[in-house]
């Protein structure tokens, strides 16, 4: 296996809990307890990310060894290696839930890349720790599908994200109630490994805060700052703190745009489910938009209030800032810098949506005409249940003069509403064909960067589903043929088109396709 040199700074630096048992507990006072991870019967390596083995030094042979599925489902530990849990609070659909913790998370250790880089590497489903409150600690292998290929194919679609090394079979099942409607069944478990800088939540600042734990919380900020934001180091250290929340403001605006331009839903954006480094992070009941709705939520839990709604995930990432804003106020005498964070977050949000529109349309820029432009493409798109990935591919591939009503004809999900919408994509069209006359890109620029940012492939659910329901039955074949696809969404692939293709019928309405639960 690689020689690996892991500095488990976390763990040397934060203070951790003194009581070593893994029993269920409050922890108080501590940011870490030391749990081991339970080993699982039969590990087999179902699938890996080539990039991410590649950065972290695991060459083909190291990947093949039976001491790789045992290492990653959390079996045998390797020289350097100390796992931990970690300790963090947070809000939950709005309301402060208090201790939460890492409950089926066990990081193994942090590494130093072949970049240079920190990368923890945390195992997700290795079993009980003391934050694991009421479940198991175990993840199903639905779910760890959904999250090994996501965070790839978020990765190189360009957007932040924690990252995904393995995905492991335990050979043990794992009993779950998937919609939470008293039918629990057996599945077959799982273990990803996960890998990011830090899995840092806002939620690991709101607990200490919440507590009255000020020093802790001072002592996990410095931390941060020091080992994730070193460019911070040259600001004076009254500002230092301010200048953080402000980066970290700043990042999540830019994550979200991200989402909102390749039509993520992320599904659950609890402030324990939002990264201080502006990942992606816990993908749980995600969804990607087909037809264009910009209320869609692929979260049951969420099917009431939908708070967690693809449109609202600009205002919740906000809302979520505001509650990190409120936990680190007891070291500030003044909220001025943190309401100037918050104010960042909004001019960088704004900023980058210009940047969205001007890269979905081919634009030079976003003039506040073309805010209008595409609002109006939008509310096209939703009369007429129009594919949101297949407009904008659709928009960049042809030459303007050949943008007609018909060369959208494939893109529906509806007839009678693509009919009736039929007059207002003919009105749009003609306005947009002006403002391209209008505007000095030539079309080959224009259809170059086009296509750089209107993804052809995005992880569909329904194509997640269909690899998960083979995995299920013990071929991994299907996973990895996605993983492969999703490794190069902008371009296009020829005999892969299936891959870019509509949600079929039988995906409308099915589970793990539209709908999806927190039962992971
Ligand atoms: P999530 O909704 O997945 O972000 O999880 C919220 C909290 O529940 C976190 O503290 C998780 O560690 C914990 N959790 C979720 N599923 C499990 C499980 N199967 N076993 C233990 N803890 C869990
Ligand atoms: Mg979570």
């Amino acid at each position: 296996m690689a020689n690996l040199h892991f500095n488990n700074a976390f763990l040397r630096v934060l203070p951790g809990d003194p009581d070593g048992r893994n029993v269920v507990r409050e922890v108080r006072g501590a940011l870490w307890s030391e749990v081991m991870p339970t080993a699982v019967a039969a590990p087999r390596l179902l699938a890996y990310s080539p990039e991410m083995a590649a950065t972290l030094g695991f060459d083909d042979e190291a990947v093949a060894s039976a001491e790789f599925a045992e290492v990653f489902a959390g079996n045998r530990l390797l020289d350097g290696m100390r796992p931990y849990a970690s300790n963090y609070g947070g809000h939950q659909f709005g309301q402060w839930a208090g201790q939460l913790g890492d409950g089926r998370a066990i990081t193994l250790g942090t590494v130093i890349g072949s970049d240079g880089q920190d990368w923890e590497l945390q195992l997700k489903g290795a079993g009980k720790t003391p934050y694991s409150r009421h479940a198991d600690g175990r993840a199903v292998l639905r779910s760890s599908v959904r999250e090994f290929l996501c965070s790839e194919a978020m990765h190189h679609l360009g957007i932040p994200t924690t990252r995904a090394l393995s995905l492991v079979t335990t050979g043990e099942e794992v009993l779950r109630d998937m919609f939470y409607d008293g039918h629990p069944e057996m599945e077959p478990g799982a273990v990803v490994c996960r890998v990011a800088p830090s899995f840092l939540r806002f939620g690991h600042f709101e607990l200490p805060s919440a507590r009255s734990e000020v020093d802790l919380l001072r002592t996990l900020v410095d931390f941060a700052i020091g080992r994730h934001f070193p460019e911070l180091k040259a600001s004076p250290a009254e500002h230092r703190v301010g200048d953080w929340f402000a980066e970290v403001c700043r990042r999540t605006a830019r994550l979200v745009a991200g989402w909102m331009r390749v039509g993520f839903v992320h599904g659950v954006l609890n402030t324990d489910n939002m990264s201080i480094l502006g990942l992606t992070i816990d993908y749980g009941p995600y969804g990607w938009i087909d037809d264009y709705d910009p209320d869609f939520t692929p979260n049951t839990t969420d099917a009431q209030g939908r708070r967690y709604r693809f449109d609202w995930q600009p205002r919740v990432a906000y809302w979520n800032l505001t509650q990190l804003a409120r936990a680190l106020s007891p070291l500030f005498d003044d909220v001025a810098p943190l309401q100037a964070g918050l104010d960042a977050f909004a001019a960088t949000y704004a900023e980058a949506e210009r940047g969205n529109i001007a890269g979905k349309l081919g634009l030079s820029e976003c003039r506040d005409n073309d805010l209008v432009l595409m609002a109006d493409l939008r509310s096209w798109m939703q009369a007429a249940e129009a594919d949101m990935t297949m407009v904008f591919r659709t928009l960049s591939d042809l030459p303007a003069d050949a943008l007609t009503v018909d060369a959208f004809d494939d893109v529906h999900y509806d007839a009678a509403k693509r009919v009736a919408a039929a007059e207002q994509l003919q009105a749009w069209l003609r306005r947009y064909r002006q403002r391209l006359a209008d505007d000095p890109l030539d079309a080959t620029t224009r259809r170059d960067r086009m296509r750089a940012v209107n993804p052809k492939y995005i992880l569909r659910n329904w194509l997640a589903q269909r690899a998960i329901e083979r995995a299920q039955q013990g071929d991994p074949s299907g996973v990895l043929e996605l993983l492969d696809v999703m490794r190069h969404p902008y371009d296009d692939q020829p005999g892969r088109e299936a891959f870019a293709g509509k949600r079929p019928e039988w995906a409308r309405d099915r589970a793990g396709c539209s709908m999806l639960s927190c039962s992971s």
